[in-house]
C-alpha cells in the first residue's frame, strides 16, 4: 500500500513529465475512481491546460494547472502512475490515461494503474476538503516535537494507531508506523499518553530516518530490493536485526502489527518524564 515515500517518488515522476506540458487527450471511463466525478468533466478539465505544479501533501498528490484549478490523486491500496510512450496500449489495470505535448515538443503519456480500484482521481477549481484536513507532511514540514507531544498526551490511543492517523501527521500508514517503532523501540501498543518526551523526540527521529532511508531504497531499486530493506514490516516468524528474537505479529487499532517483544518496550507512563 503506497505511503508517503512512494507518493513521494510518484510525484517526482509525474513532475518530470508534466511540468511545462500541455495536455492534448485525458481519458478515464472508471467511475469508481472518478467518484465523485465524470469521465465527461475529467475530459473537459484537463484537454487544453498546461500543468504548472505536481505537488504532494502526505498520501494525496495534486497536479495544479495554467487556470488555477487542480488533479487530486490518492493511490489507495494499489494505485500507481507510469510515464510510457504515447502509443503504448492499454494494460488491464489502467484507469485513467493523460497524454500530453512536453516543452520540448514530444509527446508523453501517463496512465493511471489501480488494480483494486481503491484509489480516487478528483478535479477540482480549488483545494478539496480530504487535502485540507491532512497534519503535518513529516517530509515537508518536518516534525514539531512539542504539537506530536501534545496530540499524544490528549489520547490513550495505541500510539501506532495515531501514527496512522493523517491529522496527526500525513503520509504514514501501517510500514512506516511499524518501522519507525521499532526503530525507535516502543511497543506499538503502548498508550499515546504513556509516552515521555524522550520517547516522543527517538519516535520523530525515527519517522524522518526511515522515510529518507526508504526514498534512497525506492528511488534507486526495483520493489524486490525496497521489500528487503523492511526491519520488521511483513518478518514476523524472522529474527529481530537488533537482538535475534523471534518478531511477533499482533493486531493493533485492527491492522496487522510486527514488533520485537525483546527490545521494543511497552510505555505505561511509569517512566514518564
Ligand atoms: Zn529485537
Amino acid at each position: 500500500m503506497p505511503e508517503l515515500p512512494d507518493v513521494e517518488i510518484a510525484r517526482r515522476r509525474l513532475k518530470k513529465t508534466l511540468v511545462g506540458a500541455t495536455i492534448r487527450r485525458a481519458h478515464s471511463d472508471d467511475r469508481r475512481v472518478l467518484r465523485p466525478g465524470s469521465p465527461r468533466a475529467f475530459g473537459r478539465a484537463l484537454v487544453g491546460r498546461t500543468v504548472r505544479d505536481v505537488g504532494r501533501r502526505g498520501k494525496w498528490l495534486r497536479i495544479v494547472l495554467d487556470d488555477g484549478s487542480r488533479l487530486f490523486s490518492h493511490l489507495g491500496m494499489s494505485g500507481w502512475w507510469v510515464a510510457v510512450e504515447i502509443d503504448s496500449p492499454r494494460r488491464p489495470s489502467e484507469r485513467a490515461r493523460i497524454d500530453v505535448a512536453r516543452k520540448n515538443g514530444r509527446a508523453a503519456s501517463i496512465r493511471y494503474l489501480d488494480g483494486r480500484r481503491f484509489g480516487r482521481l478528483i478535479v477540482a477549481r480549488d483545494d478539496i476538503e480530504e487535502w485540507g484536513a491532512l497534519g503535518p507532511d513529516p517530509f515537508l514540514d518536518g516534525i514539531d516535537r512539542t504539537r506530536l507531544a501534545k496530540s499524544f498526551a490528549r489520547r490513550r490511543t495505541a500510539v501506532k494507531s495515531l501514527l496512522m492517523d493523517q491529522e496527526v501527521l500525513a503520509g504514514i500508514g501501517n510500514i512506516l508506523a511499524t518501522e519507525a517503532l521499532w526503530r525507535a523501540r516502543i511497543d506499538p501498543r503502548s498508550p499515546s499518553s504513556s509516552l515521555s518526551r524522550s520517547e516522543v523526540g527517538a519516535l520523530a527521529r525515527a519517522i524522518e530516518a526511515t522515510i529518507r532511508q526508504e526514498l534512497v531504497a525506492r528511488g534507486s531499486a526495483d520493489e524486490d530490493a525496497w521489500e528487503d530493506a523492511f526491519s520488521v514490516y511483513g518478518r514476523a516468524g524472522a529474527p529481530c536485526p537488533r537482538c535475534g528474537t523471534t518478531i511477533q505479529r499482533t493486531i493493533v487499532g485492527g491492522r496487522t502489527t510486527a514488533f520485537c517483544r525483546r527490545c521494543q518496550t511497552l510505555s505505561t507512563g511509569a517512566r514518564r518524564s
